[in-house]
């Protein structure tokens, strides 16, 4: 092990030695310790999910878990990466655009994360470049070992640091093998050396194959990978194989003798009935044992936190798993055949079936070519319509023809943010009159651009021209349908991530004409959410944010839940607020 003082410090960069590990002021090594998760053989195996089940399991035994994703590509962040490659761009508080396991992560630890928690290799690249012009490497070659893998330590100490948490979780992206991740590895193998022993655990996931024709399972491809890990000096302490049926003991073994892993820590992940029962399986397993002991952690647990916790989950998923009103909700969007792309909102939709118990089932409406006379046909079998966020033209009329249908004939809607701005356009044209009214995003020259850019606003909120990022605090109008979802709250903080936005020339005339905005910016006249009254609509809302992003298993958004309660009621069946027989829930109701 290196002595201290040449591990100590950015100063240390030189020709006489060729230790390069900043460290963070105040950062003492091994102090904190840190799990890896790597993906083998494929991707697709869902090491997101297995990641983030691991993170709370862990979490529920009451240790404080720091989550982080390192991506291989290049990219700054996920803000321009198209959904249909890559999934949703998730949007941290702090307005990081990430990739969607960060909404796993915080789904699964019902945690808010922020920057800190989402690395890619633009963003370590930049920090080298940077320095590199600052003159911190001190004439030294700039080398990929050690000055890029030394600033991804930095940054996963960095985490430590902030957070300070007893753990921090790293998710490495892609699968072994990949150009792109391979320094990330060989950073956490130098992390392992430096911390010291029992700092680091390494845990696997693998998957085993069992073609067809041969019906049988193969652990073949698993064991090249896991040599291949071990070529780049990891040795794994924990197998995770993932495979559509149990994994037998006889391929296990195999894997174990290859691995040097010992039988009992190659666990099988094969495919549940849902994510959400993963946590359960990998407890049953053992798996967290596993972890908390190769890292001493021990003396940390706290079996009480772990029982509430436990009894929290298992109380969501029993209910997940009872059968429930079944609903069809139909969304609308122009991404409609990858659902990686809506994943946030079909979790939301989850969450609030799940609380009210409902079982919700999705109808992709392609919105691209619908003319409004298809509408009513269309909608026949829908309890309810989503029009979710998007970006440009495409689709933009079929989505104000059914937004026309959903109010006229009181089928419950939810808009997030484009949704919203089209319920403002169609009540514009629709109800107000104004023929043509549309957002400049779609027609330049519109007569009526209720929905604008507004760039003197852009710069008060202090974001330029670009988009508007992050979580924004909302003020809630006093006996709104929204401040009676939120409990009489006055106050309440929503994500966002748009550019355009209602032109605030516009709302009184819209408010003259019935439209209520139950939401606004806290300091400027931002519109956030619109609803009508329940007089006029039994639930028609939309709102600027995405309260997607928000929503979570122990907490579902209570939009969400106006919005699944309304169309179970418009299923026929009872509301589920069944002692309350009130229109809406009383404060209080509602879990948040
Ligand atoms: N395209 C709209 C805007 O930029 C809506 C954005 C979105 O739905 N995320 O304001």
């Amino acid at each position: 092990m290196a002595s201290e003082d040449l591990l100590s410090g950015i100063s240390n960069v030189s020709d006489e030695t060729e230790f390069y590990t900043p460290m963070p002021p105040g950062y003492r090594r091994g102090q904190t310790k840190y799990v890896v998760v790597f993906g083998t053989v494929m991707s697709g195996l869902g090491k997101g999910i297995f990641a983030s089940s691991l993170a709370k399991v862990l979490q529920d035994r009451g240790l404080s878990v720091a989550p982080i994703k390192l991506e291989g590509y290049l990219n700054r962040d996920s803000g321009t990466l198209n959904p249909y490659r890559h999934g949703e761009v998730f949007v941290l508080d702090d307005g990081m655009e990430t990739d969607m396991d960060l909404g796993t992560y915080e789904r699964m630890l019902n945690q808010d994360l922020t920057h800190l928690n989402f690395a890619t290799s633009g963003q370590i690249f930049a920090r080298v470049l940077e320095k590199e012009r600052r003159g911190q490497y001190l004439g030294r070659d700039v080398q990929m070992i050690p000055h890029v893998t030394g600033e991804v330590k930095l940054r996963l100490r960095e985490l430590a640091l902030a957070s300070g948490a007893d753990v921090v979780f790293v998710e490495i992206g892609g699968t072994v093998g990949d150009v792109e991740n391979a320094y990330y590895i060989e950073a956490v193998r130098e992390l392992a050396f430096e911390e010291g022993e029992s700092s680091c655990c390494f845990v696997a996931l693998t998957y085993i194959v069992e073609p067809h024709a041969l019906g049988e399972q193969k652990s073949k491809p698993a064991q090249l990978n896991m040599q291949r890990l071990m070529a780049g000096g990891i040795q794994p302490h924990i197998i995770a194989c993932r495979a559509t049926n149990p994994v037998s003991r006889k391929v296990r073994e195999k894997l174990a003798m290859y691995s040097n892993v010992p039988l009992e820590r190659v666990f099988s992940m094969h495919d549940l009935e849902s994510v959400y029962l993963i946590p359960e399986a990998l407890r049953g397993a053992g798996i967290d044992t596993m972890v908390l002991d190769y890292l001493q952690l021990g003396s940390k647990a706290d079996p009480e936190a772990q029982e509430r916790a436990r009894t929290a989950w298992m109380d969501y998923t029993k209910h997940f798993r009872s059968a429930g009103v079944p609903i069809n909700i139909g969304v609308t969007g122009k991404y409609t055949s990858l659902r990686d792309s809506y994943a946030s909102i079909i979790q939301a939709l989850e969450h609030a079936g799940t609380h009210l118990g409902a079982k919700v089932r999705i109808e992709w409406i392609d919105s691209t070519d619908l003319t409004e006379a298809e509408v009513p046909e269309r909608l026949r079998h829908i309890h309810g319509v989503i029009v979710p966020g998007g970006f440009g033209v495409r689709g933009v009329e079929g989505k104000i023809a059914c937004v026309k249908v959903v109010r006229e004939t009181g089928i419950p809607y939810l808009g997030l943010c484009y949704g919203f701005q089209i319920a403002v356009i169609e009540y514009a044209r629709n109800v107000l009159g104004l023929e043509g009214a549309s957002t400049t995003e779609v027609d330049h020259d519109t007569p009526y651009p209720v929905i604008d850019i507004l760039p003197e606003q852009k710069k008060i909120e202090g974001l330029g021209g670009n988009m508007r990022l992050g979580g924004q605090d909302v003020a809630v109008l006093p006996g709104s349908m929204l401040a009676r979802l939120y409990n009489g709250a006055e106050r309440i903080r929503l994500r966002f991530r748009h550019r355009y936005e209602v032109d605030p020339a516009y709302i009184e005339r819209l408010e003259a004409a019935g439209l209520v905005f139950s939401g606004r910016a806290v300091k400027h006249p931002i519109m956030q959410v619109l609803e009508l009254p329940t007089e006029t609509h039994p639930f028609f809302m939309g709102t600027q944010a995405h309260a997607e992003l928000t929503s979570r298993p122990l907490r579902p958004d209570p939009m969400f839940v106006g919005f699944v309660r309304a169309a179970m009621m418009r299923s026929g069946a009872p509301d589920p607020f069944v002692d309350k027989p009130a229109a809406e829930p009383e404060p209080g109701h509602l879990v948040r």
